[in-house]
């Protein structure tokens, strides 16, 4: 059955709701004072860690891209993801193109160190491949849906094997949390969850014996929580312990 997808609030925190300015300050400001690309740097660095113990928590939280992407929801036409943007093959290339792209640009700028210029040189590196990413996302946000960018994101790929990493070494034992069922039996299979999710996924699929949705495209966003008509959805850790202030928000059933 077609599913159709609706449009509700995802800047459930103060973080969320101007996160975005950071994004048009180096994509855009950069042209202006290009060393505010370098803050991309720390920015690549704590996505990766914050991956490692917590997978992509940083999309659904504190991601400048993806609060401006949620803040262009009420703009975008909302359809459905395709499903090739979501493969394995296409998310592979595109990590490789800009791999590519950034490492040529890279080798460039380093071609000035020792001079005046670098700095900026390799600030630009950063505003120039934060601007392409707005724009892009920008666009797929308005005529597909707002978090298209998100299913093929580089950094995404980045997080995800991160995340796989601190799960095999066990770091994420007791930091990770997940979209956990807390009444499995109470569920209506309304399918709200899903409708309102900004990565198209199915979060009311938890497996048992934990009940704990395993997906690692979900960015722990909480969005779903907060509509779940019979309140059962949280953000939790292994277990059981509720972990983001938005998703205690459980209403009675
Ligand atoms: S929104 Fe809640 S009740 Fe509806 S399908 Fe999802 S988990 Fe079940
Ligand atoms: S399943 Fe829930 S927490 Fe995960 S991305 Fe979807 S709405 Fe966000």
């Amino acid at each position: 059955m077609k599913t159709t997808y609706l449009k509700t609030n995802r800047l459930l925190t103060p973080l969320r709701k101007i996160a975005w300015i950071f994004t048009l300050l180096v994509g855009i400001g950069g042209f202006f004072y290009p060393k505010l690309g370098l803050l991309v740097i720390p920015v690549m660095l704590t996505l990766t860690l914050m991956a490692f113990f917590k997978g992509r928590y940083w999309c659904g939280n504190f991601c400048p891209h993806g609060s401006l992407f949620d803040a262009l929801l009420p703009l975008s036409k909302n359809q459905k993801i395709p499903g090739f943007l979501k493969s394995k093959w296409f998310i592979s290339a595109v990590f490789v193109f800009f791999a590519v792209n950034l490492t040529r640009k890279m080798l460039n700028a380093f071609a000035a160190i020792g001079t005046p210029s670098f700095w900026d040189q390799l600030g630009l590196v950063f505003v120039t491949t934060y601007l392409m990413v707005i724009v892009a996302g920008t666009l797929l946000s308005l005529f597909i849906s707002s978090r298209t960018w998100c299913s093929f994101c580089p950094m995404g790929l980045i997080q995800t094997i991160s995340a796989k990493l601190g799960k095999l070494l066990g770091a994420a034992a007791k930091t990770d949390v997940k979209i956990s069922l807390s009444h499995p039996e109470v569920c209506r299979r309304c399918e709200k969850c899903a409708k309102v999710c900004p990565m198209q996924l199915k979060p009311y699929l938890c497996l048992p014996p934990t009940n704990q949705f395993t997906d690692a495209a979900c960015i722990k966003c909480a969005v779903c929580t907060v509509n779940c008509p019979a309140g059962i959805l949280q953000l939790a850790k292994e277990n059981g312990i509720p972990a983001a202030k938005e998703s205690q928000n459980v209403k009675a059933v």
